[in-house]
């Protein structure tokens, strides 16, 4: 192995503590990776207490007696620190704890609303976690962060704690998990940062007229990266960049995408303590119709082997194409296929898909809501999988389906571009793809991209050869981990290059 770095990963959610989407995912995932190439990690997280109650598997959390104050514009906020170890990992797990900030019912919103009061609440945090590292003397080599939530900690890293004793030699990441969620405040938000007002500029921390505290990130970490290489592009774009496609351009040199990985211990169709019946590449003839018999089951769909079932675990955004959905649902369904929907965010696509099932009871069903296990057995028992995205920065649930057997359509965008081979017809594609993909974003591209799965679906032996290529390539996190790994290097080796105001 190379050097053994101590790495800190901070990010606003981690599986198993919290989760409302996959950076939870990636973050759990990639620090037990970090862990087994021998590396010693950190993780830093806030403490959301109403989750961890209602959480009955979550190892002992115990207080390690570290107590501090942040000075939020004026208003001194108390944080004490708990820990614990990341399941199935040497992972120390520090975890934040302010109850005014972080006992909620959710994580960011409610209602559809944000939390008033997310620029407090994510500046506190950051700039607690660089007092963890300094009061337990971690010494970090690299505080590898995590979307807009983490975005400060690398201006602060580079200007007010640049030469305080455990930090000299530390860098900083950032990585995008989404541009389209950036941290944008007023500027009256700045004394919350803890920062000078002199770095409320264009190069530093504004954009637009606002504080923008993931372009801060971008704008001071060491190096940056994103979910996917497709999506490394697609940010450097005025389609892609929501704004900051400058800055990233800039910061072209130092972006790199890096596709996720999936969590071997979660989500594998072999050992899926939530499926009815577990199953491999040998076994899948036996074990998917009976998982598919349960979903058909548990959603309340006639139970028939013969029928293509198509399964769709997403929030309910604008991004993720339920507008196509359903404008296209119409000529969806009328063919012979069912459609099992789980899913919460937006009211109006809530109502929407509600709306289907309840016209089409035979063919459409829906949960409206969080639920790990139904997430599970939709991989499990489903034939094909949706994701028509209007963008995607990699997107967790084409890998997983991969991994499942369930042969995924997609949109040709960001990490589903960079995972999902479109089969074609052409003889040569049998060899390699592992799904259908579509490039424009209207309805009839959808249909006829599902239209294509159908026809393919009546042919068992070519869909068993797509099933066979994706289940067989190897979507664990190793390859990932070990590109970070890279990054981190490359992020300690260059640490002399900042400019006298800590920018990159
Ligand atoms: P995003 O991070 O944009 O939400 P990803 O595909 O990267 O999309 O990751 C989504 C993760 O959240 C997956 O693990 C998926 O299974 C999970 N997920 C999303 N919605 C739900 C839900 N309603 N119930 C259970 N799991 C969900």
């Amino acid at each position: 192995m190379a050097d053994r770095r101590r790495i800190v990963l901070t990010a606003s959610e981690a599986v198993p503590f919290s989760k409302t989407g996959g950076l939870a995912d990636v973050i759990g995932a990639l620090a037990k990776s970090l862990d087994q190439m021998g590396h010693d990690v950190v993780m830093i997280i806030p403490d959301y207490y109403v989750q961890r109650q209602r959480n009955r598997n979550l190892p002992k959390i115990s207080d390690t007696g570290l107590r501090f104050s942040i000075d939020m514009n004026g208003r001194q906020m108390p944080a004490s620190v708990n820990w614990t170890t990341l399941p199935g990992s040497d992972v120390r797990v520090f975890l934040i704890r302010q109850p005014e900030y972080f006992d909620r019912p959710q994580l960011y919103q409610e209602n559809g609303h944000g939390y008033v009061d997310n620029c407090a609440r994510y500046c506190f945090f950051s700039r607690a976690v660089l007092e963890v590292c300094r009061q337990m003397v971690l010494r970090p080599d690299v505080i590898h962060c995590n979307d807009w939530q983490t975005g400060l900690i690398p201006a602060l890293l580079n200007t007010q704690y640049a030469r305080v004793p455990g930090f000299e030699r530390t860098s900083s990441i950032m990585t995008i998990h989404n541009m389209a969620y950036q941290g944008r405040f007023w500027h009256f938000d700045m004394p919350l940062t803890g920062m000078d007002w002199r770095y409320f500029n264009y190069h530093h921390m504004e954009a637009w007229g606002d504080m923008n505290l993931l372009k801060t990130g971008i704008s001071f970490a060491d190096q940056v990266t994103t979910v996917s290489p497709t999506y490394a592009k697609e940010i450097c774009t005025a389609d892609g960049g929501y704004g900051l496609e400058g800055v990233l351009r800039h910061r072209r040199d130092d972006l790199i995408g890096i596709l996720n990985g999936i969590d071997d211990d979660v989500w594998n169709p072999e050992k899926d303590s939530f499926l009815p019946t577990c199953y491999s590449l040998d076994s899948i003839d036996h074990g998917k119709p009976q998982c598919k018999a349960f979903l058909q089951q548990r959603m309340g769909l006639p139970t028939r082997s013969d029928v293509p079932l198509f399964g769709m675990v997403s929030r309910m955004t604008d991004q993720k194409g339920f507008d196509l959905i359903t404008e296209a649902a119409e000529r969806l369904l009328s063919r012979d296929l069912q459609i099992a929907f789980l899913g919460t965010g937006d009211p109006y696509y809530e109502s929407q898909i509600t709306g289907l099932a309840q016209r089409f009871p035979s063919k459409v069903a829906v949960q409206i809501g969080f639920d790990e296990s139904l997430a599970h057995q939709i991989e499990g028992g489903s034939d094909a999988f949706l994701m028509p995205s209007r963008f995607e920065p990699c997107g967790l649930n084409q890998m997983y389906s991969l991994r499942y057997g369930t042969v995924p359509v997609v949109r040709n965008v960001g990490g589903l571009a960079d995972s999902v081979m479109d089969f074609d017809l052409n003889p040569h594609s049998l060899n390699t793809a592992n799904g259908f993909v579509f490039a424009d974003y209207n309805r009839d591209a959808l249909a006829g991209t599902v239209e294509r799965a159908l026809d393919t679906f009546a042919r068992p032996q070519v869909w068993k050869q797509l099933v066979r290529n994706g289940m067989s390539r190897d979507w664990s996190w190793n390859r990932s981990a070990e590109e970070y790994v890279r990054v981190y290097e490359s992020a300690i080796a260059n640490i002399d290059s900042r400019d006298e105001d800590g920018r990159r």
